[in-house]
């Protein structure tokens, strides 16, 4: 079984409008960079948008097909607190209630296909309540966070997140590593997450992204702490600039955690401008490694699907 285990879907309204052109501003910038043409980042979300937007996720399952994914694990952000939230007064974007509604009609739609976190800033008013609705209710399968938005993983304020995680039996999947304004990775750090697992060794708690660069730091704080895993969504970018960079890291995560804790992503749609989820799954499932980095067909097997099958029961 092959699994996407960190994806996303964007369309007009889905997110602050502020975070989608911080995205344009980066992706302006590889643009330039590569050609020598500078292109406005508004021109860029507009293009973008037009390809990747996708407020069915209809072509989420199209681009599943094409690169043989089996399953998606969607992940509704709830970073609006970091962003034009409530300066601006007027929200013409889903609220986060809607968001999660949303996410969990994809999974009806897309049944055996799509699965979801429940995720929300725990901040907000009746966040709880929320989190328990869409994992008893809605059948999610975790809690996802994102920090950037301005709270640490170890604030007390997510401590009663966690104790119903532990009561609930699911993992809570945590964004670690770079991010575009106006979001704040410091607050994302793996050490903060560790922290969090230290509290709650019973509670499974994924670092997302591997921590990007800090992945040194995710790496050795998941090595003493089996309650940690780690997923490597959008390294095409690390990818892109060298294989091996990617392939080395990957190869370290797995020599020091296993492969059964060590998971595949996209961390799509926004990344399929830099490399298509079929090219992505090819980098895992045929690495061509300029220096000879290699991996047996059981670990590329186990990172590619089977880490997440066990970690959800699938198998
Ligand atoms: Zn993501």
């Amino acid at each position: 079984m092959r699994v996407d285990s960190h994806v996303h879907v964007f369309f007009e309204g889905s997110d602050p409008e502020e975070f989608i052109l911080g995205c344009a501003r980066v992706g302006a910038k590889i643009v330039e960079q590569k050609s020598g043409v500078a292109v406005a980042p508004e021109v860029l979300r507009e293009s973008a948008m037009g390809e990747l937007g996708d407020p069915d996720a209809s072509k989420l399952v199209g681009w599943m097909d094409e690169a043989g994914i089996d399953r998606s694990v969607l992940l509704p952000l709830d970073f609006g607190m970091g962003c034009d939230e409530p300066a601006i007064g007027k929200l013409e974007r889903l609220t986060i209630l809607e968001r999660n509604e949303l996410y969990a009609e994809f999974t009806r739609k897309y049944p055996g296909r799509l699965y979801s976190y429940l995720g929300v800033d725990p901040r907000r008013k009746g966040a709880l309540e929320l989190f328990r609705r869409g994992i008893e209710e809605w059948g999610m399968l975790g809690l996802k966070l994102h920090p950037t938005a301005g709270f640490y993983p170890h604030d007390p304020v997510c401590y009663p997140f966690y104790e119903a995680a532990r009561e609930m039996g699911v993992p809570v999947l945590i964004h670690s590593g770079t991010e575009p304004a106006p979001l704040k990775p410091m607050f994302s750090q793996p050490k903060y997450i560790d922290a969090a697992a230290a509290d709650f060794p019973e509670v499974t708690f994924i670092i997302a992204h591997c921590g990007h660069g800090w992945w040194i730091e995710a790496l050795d704080m998941a090595m003493s702490k089996p309650n940690l895993y780690v997923d490597f969504s959008g390294w095409q970018a690390e990818y892109n600039g060298d294989p091996d960079y990617f392939y080395f890291v990957l190869r370290a995560a797995i020599n020091v955690l296993g492969a059964s804790r060590v998971m595949f992503g996209t961390d799509g749609s926004m990344t399929n401008v830099m490399l298509w989820p079929r090219d992505w799954m090819q980098a895992w499932l045929e690495p061509k490694s300029p220096s000879g980095i290699s991996f047996t067909t059981e670990e590329i097997d186990m990172v590619t699907g089977g880490a997440a099958a066990m970690l959800y029961g699938w198998e």
